[in-house]
């Protein structure tokens, strides 16, 4: 079992969250995320392999310059 490090509470199940990432008048949000999702106060935790997939693709849509962009995760990878 794994226990939720933020409530303490909670246990970590395989869910998806929503990432915003936030940086230069950019603002990116990838929806459908997979993730751990705590199943007391929805905190959560990225895989490592999908946290360096999230980056990447953030980088790729930063250099289309756009203000606003919503990424369906899950359609993109
Ligand atoms: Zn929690």
């Amino acid at each position: 079992m794994n226990y939720c490090t933020t409530c303490k509470n909670g246990v970590m199940e395989k869910g998806t969250t929503t990432v915003t990432f936030d940086k230069d008048n950019m603002v990116i949000v990838f929806r459908h995320v997979p993730a751990q999702v705590c199943n007391v106060c929805g905190d959560y935790t990225i895989e490592g392999d999908v946290a360096k997939a999230l980056l990447q693709a953030a980088k790729e849509e930063r250099a289309k310059g756009h203000e606003l962009t919503v990424v369906n995760y899950q359609k993109a990878a």
